[in-house]
């Protein structure tokens, strides 16, 4: 199955299709090219006459309109040539313009858990690198092919029309390093192309994962694990590297060699045409064949790169093709809207893309509206998976998730976000101004509602130290925040766009105890009269919650309120035991 599919790609037509009416340029680009190409070799056949004017002892002032020819024809097979490209690079930019803005339209349908699945760093790396190789290819590879395709044939002409016994010697060589040159470009060698690109793309997202987790690193102490996957990453790709280059390793040899064998070739001819004695016209021969063998070289060098550079456009145009395959969220035709901020999970389960185990199974309950709950449990537990699920960050796999008795796959996606927020720990700003950033929640919002949330959520320290408020540009002439202040900045966020359901994912894991009292005053404001779902490490937190769900490898294995859970003596006494274990430590030292 999947072999077919590899086989079938089309990226030719791929690239009509995103070019629509510019692929009529491309066409052009491609002709002008090979009109290049001819003008190009004309000039040879000017210096065959040239040598020959010279060795017959001719007239010596044809000689000059012979020369003046060749110069004017490779000049303007030059002008020609950058004809074609502009062609196609005009063609080329509306390709990749049209790449990005189709990939960035799919992208905002996917369902939010795809960027924590497929990682961040990767899908940048497809929407800016593979649509940049596929605007290089059809702007200086297309030209390029043709070229590297007349070429050949016209040398061909050239080559067997004075003496095709040079002609044939001249091509031995030649032909053997194409030999050796396709089997560089065989199915083998896409595949392994195809592996080394993905070790490149693995390892290019694991450094931006890891770098963006040094705050998570640094505060668990999680060094050995990350180091771990981003090493293994960078192993990976030395491997693949290695395997590459020593696949390809022969056949170069036996290229390089070749090609660049060709004068000994002529010599070998040269002793072949004149073994029962030298005419004029062998000495001829001979010259011209001297100075035009050196073109099958480079002929067979571009032949050679444009294969190349088709099969890194191949695998970008697949990693392209890959981001459009990923199914959008469903969108329910009805227009059914939550009676009201009650939330339910019935009997749900969820397992991750290629996952060997549900990261939930099974899990049901229900949270009034109005009421705090917290999910407390070992890390791995399935707390973030859930949450996640209930703002539909992916649809469950199993089970039903209503809100206000209505399925959430049956609300508008519009209308469910406009419903929940979610606050993450890693709530990240955006490097424009803090009232820009606080907007983001509510477009349309006033100075003074984004200000007045800004109080809300105890804020206004931050703004008052910027040398702009509010205007502050965030990242811009030395203005960083602090992680508990930045999380300040995005509670308030979530207080201007005032959703009814409140989920706050190990929200105050960063917040240093100065910052902590304030964000955790922030909270409470924020959780007024919500339905509040929390995660948290800190069991300090979460002890006041009106119900507390623990969970364990993806099932809820107890739940009650914070004394009912000390009496069972269960998973939850032991967590809450280990939290306050740790605490005394950091007391005592
Ligand atoms: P918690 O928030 O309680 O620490 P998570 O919900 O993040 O737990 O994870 C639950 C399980 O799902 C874990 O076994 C974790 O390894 C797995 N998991 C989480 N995110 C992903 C993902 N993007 N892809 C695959 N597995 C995942
Ligand atoms: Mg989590």
């Amino acid at each position: 199955m999947e072999k077919e599919k590899t086989e079938k790609f089309d990226h030719m037509k791929l690239i009509n299709d995103y070019a629509g009416s510019y692929k009529n340029l491309i066409t052009l680009g491609k002709l002008i090219a090979a009109v290049s190409a001819v003008l190009s070799l004309i000039p040879f056949y000017d210096l065959w006459k040239i040598i020959k004017i010279a060795v017959n002892g001719e007239e010596l002032s044809k000689i000059k309109a012979y020369a003046w020819q060749a110069v004017i024809l490779t000049v303007l097979s030059l002008f020609v040539y950058i004809a074609a490209l502009f062609c196609t690079h005009i063609a080329a930019f509306r390709v990749q313009a049209n790449m990005r803005s189709r990939l960035m339209r799919r992208i905002i349908t996917l369902p939010l858990g795809v960027f924590d699945e497929e990682g961040t760093g990767k899908i940048r790396r497809i929407v800016n690198d593979s649509t940049a190789a596929t605007e290089t290819f059809i702007a200086h590879n297309v030209p390029d092919k043709v070229v590297a395709a007349v070429t050949p044939v016209g040398l061909m002409v050239l080559i067997f029309a004075f003496n095709w016994k040079i002609g044939i010697i001249c091509l031995i060589p030649a032909l053997i390093g194409f030999v050796c040159m396709m089997s560089m470009m065989g199915k083998g060698m896409q595949e392994k192309m195809t592996e080394y690109q993905n070790a490149l793309a693995e390892m290019s997202g694991e450094a931006t994962e890891y770098v963006r987790g040094i705050p998570v690193v640094k505060t668990f102490g999680q060094t050995v694990y990350s180091f771990k996957r981003f090493k293994a990453s960078i192993d990976n790709y030395g491997k693949w590297t290695t395997d590459y280059t020593l696949m390809l390793r022969k056949p170069m040899i036996g290229f390089m060699t070749c090609i660049n064998a060709i004068f000994a070739f002529i010599v070998f001819a040269a002793f072949l045409v004149t073994k029962d004695g030298t005419s004029q016209t062998d000495i001829l021969n001979i010259m011209y064949y001297i100075i035009v063998t050196p073109l099958i070289t480079v002929a067979l060098t571009k032949v050679a790169y444009s294969g190349e550079a088709e099969m890194t456009l191949v695998d970008a145009m697949k990693r392209v093709e890959s981001v459009m395959a990923i199914e959008p969220l469903s969108e329910s035709e009805s227009q059914n809207v939550p009676k009201d901020n009650s939330i339910e999970l019935k009997n749900i389960s969820y397992r991750y893309k290629d996952a060997t185990r549900d990261a939930v199974s099974n899990v049901s309950l229900k949270i009034k509206q109005g009421e705090h709950v917290a999910f407390v449990g070992p890390s791995g537990s399935g707390k973030t998976t859930i949450a996640e699920l209930i703002a539909r960050f992916f649809d469950v796999t199993d089970g039903e998730i209503l809100i206000g008795d209505t399925d959430i796959r049956k609300v508008p996606q519009k209308s469910l976000m406009d419903r929940v927020s979610f606050v993450f720990q890693d709530s990240r700003l955006i490097k424009t101004s803090i009232l820009d950033n606080v907007r983001m929640a509510k477009p349309d919002a006033s100075e003074e509602e984004v200000l007045e949330a800004l109080k809300k959520a105890q804020c206004m320290d931050i703004i008052d130290k910027l040398p702009e408020g509010i205007h502050t540009v965030i990242g811009e002439k030395g203005t960083y925040l602090s992680g508990g202040e930045q999380q300040r900045i995005t509670i308030a966020r979530a207080v201007l766009k005032d959703a009814q359901i409140l989920i706050l994912d190990e929200a105050t894991a960063f917040a240093d105890p100065d910052n902590e009292a304030k964000v955790q005053a922030a909270f409470d404001e924020l959780a007024k009269d919500k339905t509040l779902i929390m995660i948290a490490h800190r069991m300090s937190t979460v002890m006041n919650a009106d119900r507390i769900y623990v969970l364990d490898k993806g099932s809820l294995v107890e739940s009650g309120n914070h004394e009912e859970l000390m009496n069972q003596n269960g998973l939850y006494k032991k967590l809450f035991d280990e939290y306050t274990k740790s605490i005394e430590w950091k007391v005592g030292a």
